[in-house]
Order: structure tokens, then C-alpha cells, then sequence
């Protein structure tokens, strides 16, 4: 997929933010700079998109992404703000400080955009290029560093270019960025818990919330990627059924997890069934997991019968995530 799209460069004038506002609108990909990074840009309300986002960084697993929004009012409708939340976001946005906060049940952002979480990362990037397009594109975006997975963040277009080129369709150069480090992100759930260390120093969170933050015990996975994990704060979704994975029967009274145009007969009268991408495409497999998952769950069924999705492309961080659903708790 995407390796042979013509990746477009355009300036940070109002014809470039209006054709990048387009492109996003069209589920398109768009690399645009922020205060911190050159930041790789879906629209987080569509799952395809942010589907094709992943596979064209080459992540080999889906970690939840941060949605970046133009001010703490768009904030107020993807993420239910307690006290500390609302009085960090007052005193640092816009900045390079991300909010992690429940999700409300009505929360628009694609359930593959929050990797199936019941919480959501929230921004207001503090850069003018960055807030311009998010004001006149009115959904939230997600937009992790725009270099492929293992490769070093970009500070500039030209390494944008030279890492994604044929793999997104557009490039927005607003010139060098100028922090050059990652939000730091601090979840507000119940204690505030300082998650990631980043741009914005411990001491001043500290000082506008007037107590002390709590620190996040960081799991035995992948150091920078995983998310850390105390608490409430789950570090991946993990539905109440059981999965079986990698099968082509289902049980008496198991749901099936189906992929492609193929089904076996033991599995094509389940009572339950979802199918991840009748058409066996990868892309539309990874936009439906999390939400197919969950509505498995959610019809109260014991065990899921998966079957086996193709290990290429993005299937190896679908794979990766039906892997860590199955692991026994
Ligand atoms: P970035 O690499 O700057 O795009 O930040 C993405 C990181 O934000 C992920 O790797 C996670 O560590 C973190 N993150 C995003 N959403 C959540 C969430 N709901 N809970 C905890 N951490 C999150
Ligand atoms: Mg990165």
C-alpha cells in the first residue's frame, strides 16, 4: 500500500493549509510541523485513515495516538475534564503538554485512533501552521511523529520527505520546528500521574496543580511506545471474552472474529459474527478491530473464535494486538 502515492510539498501559506484541510477531508495523510516534531496528521475521526497512517509509518503494533484540536473548547467534547485536567490545559494550552482522560461514550475519535482504550490523549499544539489547519479542518487529528516507525523524529520538511516520500500524500513546510522534544503527557483519571516525561518540565505541572503528581510504574514493553500503565490506566484493551486465535471451526455459543471473503462452514452460522474485511483487505481490518472486538464482547459471549488474518503489511499489528487480547489475565 501507499509506496507509490506523489507526495506533494506544499508552503504554509493559505493556499498550501487549504489544500492540506482538503486532503485531510479526503482521508489523506499530511505531514504538517508542530511546536515539537513534524507531525503525520489523519483525520482521527476515520478509521481508514488512521489505518493507512500506521501502515505508512511501518508500525509493527498499534499504540493509542494523541488527537490534537485547536482549543480546550474542542478538548470538552472528545475527553471528560476533572479539575486537574482543566486547570493544566488552562495554564499550558496551547503546549507541548498532552491530557490522557476518560472517553466519553459519545467521543467521535475512531475506537483504532485510541487502540481500543476507554481513554483519550488530547492536545492544542502551540504552533500557528498546526492550529490554523485544526481550526479550519473542525475534527480532531491524530498526528504522531511523521518518520517511519524506528527512524528519528523530523524537524524539518526535507526529512519528512525523505522518509515518507510515495507513502503519504502531502508535506506542509512551515520550516525547522522548535522544540524538538515530545509532549509530556500526564494522565488525569484519577490521580494525576505524570505518564511521559517531555517539553513541558515536572516542576511547573506540579506548581499550577499545587500537589504533587503521581509516577506511572512503566510495563516490561517496548521503552518509548507502550504506554505507561498504573492503575486505572490500562496499558492495552482487553476484552472480558476469551479469544481462541487462528482458527477456522467456532464452538457451540462462540462468537466469530472472520476475516476475507473465505469462511468455513463450522464458522459461517455462528450466531455472532463480524467480519473484519470481507474483502480481505488489511487496511479495513485494522480500522474495524477494536470496534469488532468490542461488539463481540459486548453481545456477552464467553470465548471469540478469531481467524487467521495474513501476517503482512498492517496484519502483523493486528496479529500483535489479537496476540495480547488472548493472553490469559
Ligand atoms: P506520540 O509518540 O507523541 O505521538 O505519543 C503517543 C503516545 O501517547 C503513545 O505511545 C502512548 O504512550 C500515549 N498515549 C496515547 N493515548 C493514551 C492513552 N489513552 N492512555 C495512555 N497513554 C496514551
Ligand atoms: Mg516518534
Amino acid at each position: 500500500m501507499t509506496v507509490d502515492l506523489t507526495t506533494r510539498l506544499v508552503s504554509a501559506d493559505p493556499a498550501g493549509i487549504a489544500a492540506a484541510v482538503q486532503c485531510l477531508a479526503r482521508g489523506g495523510l499530511v505531514a504538517f510541523p508542530t511546536e515539537t516534531v513534524y507531525g503525520l496528521g489523519a483525520d482521527a475521526t476515520d478509521g481508514a485513515a488512521v489505518a493507512r497512517l500506521y501502515a505508512a509509518k511501518g508500525r509493527p503494533r498499534f499504540n493509542p495516538l494523541i488527537a490534537h484540536v485547536p482549543d480546550l473548547a474542542a478538548a470538552g467534547k472528545l475527553g471528560i475534564f476533572n479539575s486537574d485536567a482543566d486547570r493544566l490545559a488552562q495554564a499550558f494550552w496551547p503546549g507541548p503538554l498532552t491530557l490522557v482522560v476518560p472517553r466519553p461514550p459519545d467521543c467521535p475519535v475512531c475506537d483504532l485512533a485510541t487502540a481500543g482504550l476507554d481513554t483519550i490523549a488530547l492536545r492544542v499544539p502551540d504552533h500557528p501552521v498546526a492550529r490554523r489547519i485544526l481550526r479550519d479542518f473542525g475534527r480532531p487529528v491524530v498526528a504522531p511523529s511523521a518518520n517511519r516507525s524506528g527512524h528519528v523524529s523530523p524537524t524539518q520538511a526535507a526529512h519528512v520527505m525523505a522518509d515518507l516520500r510515495g507513502r503519504i500524500e502531502m508535506i506542509v513546510d512551515g520550516g525547522p520546528t522548535a522544540v524538538g522534544v515530545e509532549s509530556t503527557i500526564v494522565a488525569c483519571i484519577d490521580e494525576a500521574t505524570l505518564l511521559r516525561p517531555g517539553g513541558l518540565p515536572r516542576a511547573a505541572i506540579e506548581e499550577a496543580l499545587r500537589h504533587p503528581l503521581a509516577r506511572a510504574a512503566r510495563p516490561a514493553e517496548s521503552a518509548d511506545e507502550a504506554p505507561l500503565a498504573p492503575g486505572m490506566l490500562a496499558s492495552h484493551y482487553a476484552p472480558r471474552a476469551r479469544l481462541r486465535l487462528r482458527v477456522k471451526d467456532a464452538e457451540p455459543g462462540e462468537a466469530v472474529l472472520a476475516f476475507g471473503p473465505d469462511l468455513p462452514p463450522a464458522m459461517r452460522h455462528a450466531k455472532v459474527l463480524l467480519n473484519l474485511s470481507p474483502a480481505g483487505d488489511l487496511v479495513e481490518a485494522a480500522a474495524n478491530l477494536f470496534s469488532h472486538l468490542r461488539a463481540l464482547d459486548r453481545a456477552g459471549v464467553a470465548s471469540i473464535a478469531v481467524m487467521p488474518v495474513p501476517p503482512e503489511g498492517l496484519g502483523e499489528a493486528i496479529n500483535d494486538r489479537l496476540q495480547r487480547a488472548a493472553a490469559p489475565r
